[in-house]
């Protein structure tokens, strides 16, 4: 962790930088972004999982450097080149209104990052992060992901760990899935390559979940959590095996949803796996709370979350 920090950072070179959703009608700008981090501290220290920071130039209004924004590591440890030189992640750009005056606020470094040509350079930190990892022996699990929009990131990254291992290393039989939810489906990210996975690897399910229309399939809209209980049987099955692990990552919010679907479509003693509450809290299920996640509720260790 942090073999380069804020004060000595690394200098990574843009080497791609392309959209990643699916159709050019996306509701918001996605785009997956390599560096390449040979003969730093960087190269080969990275985890899937880990994040890293960048430091963009300039100084913000109060004149101070801009501070460093973390970003969710896209590839497997051995980076999208295998040999650990190369690092990506998948940037959203962050377009809001001011608050107050009502004018166009364009956020610093995901615009600086997603406006980066090849050959640029760029002050990089990190690794960061040591809860959000695969455990140290995957074969011994199974997995069930839940990604919004970039919290995808992290999930590319561990798919392509545990669905294509590097030579000598073995094929994994652990049952994997992953919900991935956005808002339209052209918003999907990385849909191709999740689907390639899919059809290479049986053991692999990708359910997608989209929010604001009609699914591909025909069923109605439908957030990440729906999909326990539209595939009840398959999660149920999957999360009741004795080392499955869920790991929920994108925007704030999402896990309170998972977690009352949990509640409610899970068997009690796959849900105690998981998720520890008395009988009064297992009534109020509807009106539970983000705060109470980490009280009344206790999340057993077998859950992941990453969500900003
Ligand atoms: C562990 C972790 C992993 C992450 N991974 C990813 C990832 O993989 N991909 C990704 O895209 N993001 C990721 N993020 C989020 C990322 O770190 C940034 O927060 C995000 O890119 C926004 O940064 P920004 O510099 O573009 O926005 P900022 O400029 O920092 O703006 C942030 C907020 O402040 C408000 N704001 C600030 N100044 C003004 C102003 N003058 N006027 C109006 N509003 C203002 C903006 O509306 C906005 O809501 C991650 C965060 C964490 C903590």
């Amino acid at each position: 962790m942090h073999v380069h920090g804020p004060a000595a950072p690394a200098e990574g070179v843009v080497v791609r930088n392309e959209r990643c959703t699916a159709g050019r009608r996306a509701a918001g700008f996605v785009r997956h972004v390599e560096f390449d981090v040979s003969g730093t501290g960087l190269e080969g220290a990275f985890l899937a999982g880990q994040s890293f920071g960048v430091i963009p130039p300039g100084t913000d209004e109060k004149g101070r450097e801009h501070k460093l924004r973390l970003y969710s590591l896209a590839c497997p440890a051995g980076g999208e080149d295998g040999q650990g030189r190369i690092v990506s992640t998948t940037v959203k750009r962050l377009i809001d209104e001011h608050h107050e005056t009502g004018r166009l606020f364009l956020g610093v470094s995901s615009n600086y990052i997603c406006d980066l040509k090849p050959g640029e350079r760029v002050r990089l930190t990190g690794p960061a992060g040591k809860r959000f990892l695969l455990p140290a022996r995957p074969e011994e699990h199974d997995y069930v992901f839940f990604a919004t929009g970039t919290g995808i990131a992290p999930f590319r990254g561990m798919l392509l760990e545990l669905l294509r291992p590097r030579t000598g290393q073995p094929v994994l039989a652990s049952k994997i899935v992953l919900v991935m939810g956005a808002p339209y489906a052209s918003d999907l990210l990385y849909d191709p390559l999740l689907r390639e996975l899919a059809y290479q690897n049986p053991n692999f399910t990708y359910l997608s979940a989209i929010s604001r229309e009609q699914q591909p399939e025909g069923e109605g809209p439908l957030y990440v959590q729906d999909r326990l209980t539209t595939h009840r049987e398959l999660l149920g099955a999957v999360l009741g095996r004795p080392g499955a692990l869920i790991y929920i990552c994108g925007i704030a919010g999402m896990e309170l949803g998972i977690v009352q679907g949990m509640a409610r479509t899970l068997p009690e003693a796959t849900r105690e796996q998981y998720l520890r509450c008395d009988g009064a809290a297992l009534a109020e299920v509807q009106g539970w709370t983000r705060r109470m996640l980490h009280k009344q509720l206790m999340l057993s260790r077998r859950v992941f979350m990453e969500v900003y």
